[in-house]
């Protein structure tokens, strides 16, 4: 059968993923990074943000793609909610969790009660069918497309998927509910032709993705030697200064692994710090503390690492001290970058049902700023996103100047992302009713 596989904007290393096991079972398969169905007989979506499901482009896609006859099937991070694709985008089916054995399974003989993991509606009730088993982390080769070696996903062409899960349970966080809380490793010679693959096609710069880097052959124990072999395998593969290895918790570094991320990659550690108040850390359930952030920001450092973090702002319960809190780290740090979001309610996640339980008024993402940006007409959380990325900027190592063009840069995006996120807040509103 022809299929197109679908990633809106970038060509995600899931739809390369599903495209190799579509492939492999036999089909003809094109993979996209825009909505266009071509001759495909079957278009499989693969989405993994919530905002697609408020896009009115991608609404008018399937069901242009539905009254030609031809099926269109929605998979990736959405559908951990598979009633509110449904809902909202109407396709024929959502795969549901991990696709590798349910994507074949459906092309080749369509919608099915025992098809395990997969959504639909059938005579107007939605009908879920029971999990999937996890998916082997052994697979075919992903499909690779001819631009790869143009993408460019924070300065890498391509995340791979060296292992599964994390260990961590934070609130706001899909990734362990998604791919579970146990880590699947995958063997250290398929990764590296896999690599290869990518290699080429033309990609020169790789990072590994997974929500924690250094979980690399984690079993109850972090694993120096595999981690080590893992960067050191993939320095080999492409260069030293071509491998990033983002996204460490800060209870997930050895002074082992901090010498192979300095010898075998851009050199540059991504933390996701998220706050700098402990009170704000405990509920978002982090597991850690801000001593042990600064722990973390020092060993790096004395292991010549550059360190960036990433920060969330509007969290419901997050305070005008907490705020100040997260201010007083950043200032005491010096990263040499950060990355801001506001808190954004995935659905399906605590943070979903914290804000939930919230009055609007009492949640900055609603709540008017009254503060030093009354005129500019922000929410709470818009104010705090655009006052701490000045802020991050004036305490970076390296100077940073707020002009005319950067301060307006900060302020739309300040009121895109609160705007998304009331966006998704409307949504899990509606399906909790
Ligand atoms: S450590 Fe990272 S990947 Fe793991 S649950 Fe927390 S935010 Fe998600």
């Amino acid at each position: 059968m022809k299929t197109v596989v679908i990633s809106p904007g970038i060509a995600t290393y899931g739809a390369m993923l599903i495209g190799g096991v579509v492939r492999e079972a036999g089909h003809e398969v094109a993979l996209s990074t825009s909505l266009a169905a071509g001759d495909a007989e079957a278009v499989l979506l693969s989405l993994y943000s919530t905002q697609h499901l408020m896009d009115p482009e991608m609404k008018a896609f399937v069901a242009s793609v539905r009254a030609s006859g031809r099926p269109v099937y929605i998979g990736g991070p959405v559908s951990a909610y598979p009633e509110y694709v449904l809902g909202e985008l109407a396709p024929d089916a959502v795969v549901v969790g991990e696709g590798e054995a349910t994507v074949p399974r459906l092309l080749a003989g369509g919608i099915h009660p025992d098809l395990p993991g997969v959504a639909y509606v059938d005579g107007g009730k939605t009908v879920v069918t029971p999990p999937a088993p996890p998916a082997p982390v052994e697979r075919p080769l992903p499909l690779i497309p001819d631009a790869i070696g143009q993408q460019s996903i924070r300065g890498a062409n391509a995340y791979i998927e060296t292992h599964r899960g994390c260990t961590g349970a934070c609130t706001f966080c899909q990734v362990p509910r998604f791919f579970g809380r146990e880590i699947r490793s995958r063997g250290l010679e398929e990764i590296r032709e896999e690599v290869r693959a990518f290699r080429e096609k033309g990609a020169t710069r790789l990072s590994v993705s997974g929500g924690t880097g250094s979980l690399y052959g984690y079993d109850g124990a972090i694993d120096n030697d595999a981690v080590i072999a893992l960067l050191e395998m993939l320095a080999e593969e492409l260069g030293p200064r071509n491998v990033s290895a983002p996204d460490i918790r800060v209870d997930a570094i050895t002074d082992e692994i901090l010498e192979a991320i300095q010898k075998y990659t851009i050199g540059w550690l991504f933390f996701g710090f998220e706050s700098g108040s402990d009170r704000i850390l405990r509920q978002m359930g982090k597991g850690v503390t801000v001593a042990q952030m600064h722990d973390a920001v020092e060993q790096s450092r004395q292991h010549g690492l550059k360190v960036a973090g990433c920060f969330i702002v509007g969290y419901p319960t997050e305070t005008a001290e907490d705020y100040t809190a997260t201010k007083d780290f950043i200032a005491a740090e010096m990263l040499d970058d950060v990355f801001i979001s506001v808190a954004e309610p995935i659905p399906r996640t605590p943070l979903a049902d914290l804000v939930l339980r919230t009055p609007h008024p009492e949640n900055p993402v609603f709540a008017p700023h009254e503060g030093e940006y009354r005129s500019l007409r922000l929410t709470e959380a818009e104010a705090r996103w655009f006052d701490l990325s000045q802020h991050a900027d004036m305490y970076k190592p390296l100077l940073h100047v707020v002009t005319d063009e950067v301060f307006s840069l900060y302020l739309s995006e300040a009121r895109k992302q609160g705007e998304d996120v009331r966006r998704v807040t409307a949504l899990i509103e509606k399906y909790d009713r």
